[in-house]
């Protein structure tokens, strides 16, 4: 594959426009003294990598060469460059600039040349909060339906699904989208699932806990459960305690092999989405009773098939891993233990640990407040999460208080999606050196009194604000849809719920990528987040130009080409 720009649909051209005409082309001329710097950046990275293992957390696998030119590269750098060439050499960029002789000039043998016809790249997408981790672990063959707008879209999801499942074998989907998001309003029913996989279980369950539906095959397999699920005649299974039957069956089937299958798969729509760095915030632990939901499981297992994928050289997403605790214990054994065990910011350019979140401990009273000085004392990053009108001021209170004992500027604590946050509290957190996370999950099922967060008052503010998806149960996990939310404040029904508080697509863009780097701390925070030289060779190229499409088509923004570490991971022609 060398010629993307045959196969795509509309925006291939590359076009003036404000957003960029107000940046900078990079001059050939200009890079290749940085290029030749960054030469000697990456070569003690890349003797690290041929010896096998992780030297100091900088080894980067894959690390492949690449060479994209005749693009219109967005590097979202801080001064807004925009290049036509690029060279990753070994996982790392070489060049950004105008000249593909020049950067070939880079390698003793220069590698594949991709011609991009103009087309729009972007640095690799970072969510910088997402549970991808559940996503990978779910059961059945999840597939995802956040991108389907109507009853006949998910039918035509499930068919194509249904051409690689063996038959026989559970097709679902578990949480990240929304039946508001579909024209009729509704889930399918068992006979329209019926004949989009005549020969397939089905299962689609909505949110955390459904409601959720299932046809024919799937009716059967649930009414013979161990704990038998009540199954209407239309497929359909209440919220709640059936939902939570059904997930538990399907659950109960799952094998390791299983499992590393979902991550693949989990990882394989990620690159279709241009997601390449995921922070994982955990999961509830599981109980392993009806009692879980879509967010439930086990905290201290869900990790390893990601793992042996990674060890399987079969990853194509970096992902961080923050460490849920919910300890109600006072004396806080969960987390105590895993201060004591365990180290942040420990792995490689790939799989990495973070810090405590987005939970350290259960509740916002004395026991949270102990965690959060446990989780300072020992020096570690602490992310927490706000969804009412009231808990991100006794979090950030919580956090000042811990701040007078033990300074925590510089540890990056964060308070996630804040729909509620005033400037005042803003402000406060951001005296502390700390940020927030801001998520589109109002999309799905927010309301006007339901809506936020604030972006336009957020960003304005100047404080550490970086962009997620909270995916992958109660919102999508395709930023482009949460970019959508972001520009527009319209929810999925077209209600604008979010008035006054729009950004532009270029601010989303910059808190998806270079802002989101703080986020992500450790290394990574000087090696993800823009296409610069010594930067790690993570891009995506799109099917359309998301700086000049009409608001109303950035849902439909996708990656025709992800590339990670300078490996195509994602291609519309494989
Ligand atoms: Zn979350």
């Amino acid at each position: 594959m060398s010629d993307i720009g045959r196969d795509a649909n509309a925006g291939g051209g590359a076009t003036a426009h404000d957003g960029v005409s107000r940046r900078s082309v990079v001059k050939a001329g200009a890079t290749a003294g940085a290029a030749a710097v960054a030469g000697a950046v990456t070569a003690p990275a890349v003797a690290a990598a041929h010896h096998g293992t992780a030297h100091h957390g900088r080894a980067t696998r894959p690390a492949d060469s690449l060479i994209l030119h005749n693009g219109a590269i967005h590097t979202m750098d801080s001064r807004g460059t925009v290049a036509r060439t690029v060279a990753i050499r070994d996982g790392r960029i070489v060049y950004v600039g105008g000249s593909e002789k020049a950067a070939r000039r880079l390698f003793p043998e220069p590698p594949r040349s991709i011609d991009l016809h103009g087309r729009t790249v972007i640095p690799g997408i970072i969510d910088c909060h997402n549970h991808i981790v559940l996503m990978g672990n779910r059961p059945g063959r999840h597939t995802p339906l956040e991108n389907a707008y109507s009853v006949a879209d998910v039918a035509r999801t499930y068919a194509a699904r249904a051409r690689s499942v063996p038959p026989g074998e559970f097709i679902t989907t578990i949480g990240g989208f929304h039946f508001n998001q579909f024209a009729e309003r509704r889930l399918p029913t068992l006979s329209e699932l019926d004949e989009a996989v005549p020969r397939h279980p089905a299962y689609i369950s909505v949110g955390f806990s459904g409601p959720s539906v299932t046809n024919s095959l799937g009716k059967a397999f649930f009414e013979q459960a161990a704990e038998p699920v009540t199954v209407g005649a239309d497929g359909a299974i209440a919220a709640g305690l059936e939902t939570g039957k059904a997930t538990l069956a399907l659950r109960r089937t799952l094998t390791f092999e299983q499992r590393k299958r979902g991550v693949r798969d989990a990882m394989a729509y990620a690159a279709s989405v241009g997601v390449t760095t995921h922070l994982d915030q955990g999961a509830f632990q599981a109980t392993g009773t009806p009692a879980d939901g879509a967010a439930h499981e086990d905290n201290y297992t869900m990790h390893l098939p990601f793992l042996a994928v990674y060890a399987d050289g079969e990853a194509s997403i970096r992902l961080r891993i923050n460490f849920l605790h919910m300890d109600t214990d006072p004396a806080l054994p969960g987390l105590t233990e895993r201060l004591r065990n365990a180290f942040p910011f420990f792995g490689d350019d790939l799989v990495r640990t973070g810090g405590i979140g987005e939970f350290i401990a259960a509740g916002l009273g004395p026991t949270w407040l102990e965690a959060a000085r446990r989780v300072a004392a020992a020096g570690w990053r602490a992310e927490v999460h706000s969804l009412t009108t009231t808990d991100f001021q006794t979090e950030i209170e919580g956090f000042e208080a811990v701040h007078a004992q033990t300074p925590i500027t510089g540890l990056r604590w964060v308070v996630a999606h804040v729909p509620f946050i005033t400037r005042e509290y803003v402000d406060r957190l951001h005296a502390l050196g700390g940020g927030v996370n801001l998520t589109g999950w109002r999309y799905l099922t927010g309301t006007a009194t339901s809506a936020g967060p604030p972006f336009r008052m957020i960003v304005d503010s100047g404080i550490h604000a970086g962009m997620s998806s909270d995916g992958m149960q109660i919102a999508p996990m395709n930023p482009f849809i949460h970019a959508y939310y972001a520009v527009t404040g319209r929810n999925a029904l077209g209600e604008v719920i979010n008035a006054g508080q729009q950004i532009t697509r270029e601010e989303v863009l910059a808190l998806y990528t270079r802002r989101n780097a703080w986020f992500l701390g450790g290394p990574d925070e000087d090696q993800l987040g823009t296409i610069e030289v010594g930067k790690l060779g993570d891009l995506v190229v799109l099917n359309r130009d998301y700086f000049t499409i009409g608001v109303a088509d950035l849902r439909q923004v996708r990656s025709v080409l992800t590339v990670l570490g300078g490996k195509v991971v994602h291609s519309l022609k494989g």
